[in-house]
């Protein structure tokens, strides 16, 4: 099913990391600038992130023996900095995720530059060290940050959705390992409903909502793949659903033969695998302009 599948340390079937954005309230305050300090709903709905779910899901980690990623923005890490300290403290792995949650889309490679290094500035004062794992706000990377990644020197990028495994980015003669995403293992669709940044969806029940999430498990085992998921601290870290995450987690702990990291230990393994087995790789930039302007422009030459 899967082309060039990687073997995962210690006969391990499947590599495992359920991965968390810590957004908190950034996305308000970045969608709604004007006044999103005098919108206490959708700020105590991120808040509750870092102040209830994310230590309610170390508890959890610990208690298994689990190390997992967080995807903290900048600005979360400087407001929320007993959280970070907690996953620190727990060995958990805290990677880049912009400044305040900024899309890198909607901003000039300048205006990101700049996000980025005050990102990378709240990693070094807090964190104490410099990330070396990547997501995208939204997921939305293109090539100006990607040309931050590699003068920063990071080490695997979390944003695309180019393949079931990780997989290899070549681009200005350098590597990096692609952890990839996709909206199946995110749990933005069954969970948000946050009418303020125009995302108005009908939250499913616990089962109903975490279903799929197993269903991806069950392929990437038989598969011998990557089962990734991208959740957020307050949408699955709400009571109700992590019970069921907890009793998923112990039970898949005791029978069945996986492989929970952090997403950089992956990676590591990716690229020392790949030095001498195939991985497949993936050239950017994808494309130079935009395929329109060219249809265009020969269209009317
Ligand atoms: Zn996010």
């Amino acid at each position: 099913m899967i082309r060039n599948p990687i073997q995962w340390p210690n006969g391990a079937q499947c590599a495992c990391a359920i991965t968390f954005d810590m957004d908190a309230d950034s996305l308000i305050h970045i969608s709604r600038p004007a006044d999103s300090h005098d919108r206490l709903y959708p700020i105590s709905m991120g808040k509750y992130g870092p102040e209830i779910a994310v230590p309610r899901i170390l508890q959890s980690y610990e208690r298994l023996g689990l190390k997992q990623s967080f995807f903290v923005p900048g600005w979360c890490i400087e407001q929320y900095p007993d959280a970070v300290e907690s996953m620190l403290k727990h060995g958990h792995e805290v990677g880049h995720h912009g400044y305040l949650h900024e899309d890198p889309v909607r901003h000039s490679n300048d205006e990101q530059a700049e996000w980025f290094g005050k990102a990378m500035d709240a990693h070094k004062r807090v964190v104490g060290n410099v990330p070396k794992g990547y997501r995208a706000p939204v997921y939305n990377i293109n090539q100006g940050v990607f040309d931050l990644l590699l003068e920063y020197d990071f080490e695997y990028d979390s944003s695309l959705m180019g393949d079931d495994i990780p997989y290899l980015l070549e681009y200005r003669d350098q590597q990096l390992v692609e952890m990839p995403v996709h909206w199946g293992t995110d749990d933005w669709p069954p969970f948000a409903h946050y009418e303020e940044i125009g995302y108005m969806m009908p939250v499913k029940g616990p089962t109903d909502g975490l279903q799929p999430f197993w269903e991806e498990f069950d392929a990437h085992y038989e598969a011998g793949g990557f089962f990734h998921c991208i959740w957020h601290p307050f949408l699955t870290g709400r009571l109700a659903r992590w019970r069921k995450v907890e009793t998923w987690l112990e039970n898949t702990l005791v029978e069945k033969n996986v492989w929970f990291a952090p997403l950089r230990d992956i990676a590591r393994h990716v690229r020392s695998w790949a030095q001498d087995n195939p991985v497949r790789t993936e050239q950017l930039p994808y494309y130079s302009e935009p395929p329109l302007t060219t249809a265009t422009t020969t269209a009317r030459s």
